[in-house]
């Protein structure tokens, strides 16, 4: 399986290639700029160049950019939402040049007071919009944890919003296993697990499944509320995880896990993960974020 995670570049893209190594990582998120600002990724042509060559020779694994928080590809202020797309098509750019596999976008949310398929059509649009700067690397579009005004947390919303993106092969599915546990799938259970994937299988979104974000919930299930954990500090637990990573599409594509803590937390996380899908277990260790 290709387990890792989302890693600090310490104001370097070059500080990916380091991080990687240092958690034992075979695949890696990163944020391509500010994940809390609306500049653009700013870095010369010559240093994505050098980096694109870096992380080939590093032979680490595929690399996803994450979007900023501040991208809402559904918002209703059209003003925002095109400042959204402007900058999730630079993370593209920078994708495009550096080598990464893809980027990642949440689904949005469509604000308050709007109807839910006004908002789909407005994230389809964005969408859409994105993925035409794209030539070679994919859009991930994730799911969000079912919060006030979501556009899609659940699988039957996630492929009314691929259809409603319908042409564009290059947007994929990203899903993650807090977000979710908080939108009311039962992940904590074997059966549940398996019913949440047969769900996959029924909407079709099996083979669009790019991505999988795995990370623990600080939450109960159902309560939308976005806290990631440890790898088996939560309540989706041990059990959970070992059943999400039996299933066949988690196999067939990454798994990064977005934890909280020091690069040491994140290669005990990728470790339990690993030692999961080969079916046995270990004690986690505690601390919550989101993301
Ligand atoms: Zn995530």
């Amino acid at each position: 399986m290709t387990v890792g995670a989302h890693v600090p570049t310490r104001g370097s893209l070059m500080g990916a290639i380091d991080s990687a190594h240092a958690c034992g990582a075979a695949a890696a998120q990163i944020w391509g700029s500010n994940p809390r600002a609306w500049a653009h990724p700013n870095v010369p042509e010559a240093s994505v160049k050098a980096f694109r060559s870096a992380w080939a020779a590093a032979s680490i694994g595929p690399l996803f950019l994450h979007a900023p928080y501040m991208v809402n590809i559904a918002s209703p202020n059209d003003g925002f939402r095109q400042r959204s797309v402007d900058l999730a098509r630079a993370t593209v750019e920078l994708a495009e040049g550096s080598g990464a596999a893809g980027i990642v976008v949440h689904a949005g949310a469509a604000g308050a007071g709007t109807a839910r398929a006004t908002g789909l059509r407005r994230a389809a649009g964005s969408l859409l919009a994105i993925a035409g700067e794209a030539d070679r690397t994919i859009v991930l579009v994730e799911l969000t944890a079912g919060t006030a005004g979501a556009v899609a947390s659940t699988l039957p919303e996630a492929r009314e919003l691929l259809d409603a993106a319908e042409g564009e092969e290059r947007i994929r599915l990203c899903i993650d296993t807090c977000h979710l546990f908080a939108a009311g799938y039962p992940l904590d259970e074997p059966d549940g697990v398996a019913a949440s994937f047969a769900e996959l299988r029924s909407t079709g979104l099996e083979e669009r499944l790019g991505l999988v974000h795995a990370n623990d919930s600080a939450f109960p299930r159902g309560q939308r509320r976005d806290g990631h954990t440890h790898i088996g500090a939560g309540h989706i637990g041990e059990a959970g995880f070992a059943a999400i990573l039996a299933q066949p599409p988690v196999r067939g594509v990454p798994v990064v896990c977005e934890t909280p803590g020091r690069l040491e937390d994140a290669a005990r996380n990728i470790e339990t993960l690993r030692r999961l899908a080969d079916g046995s277990r270990r004690r986690p260790v505690r601390r919550t974020t989101a993301c």
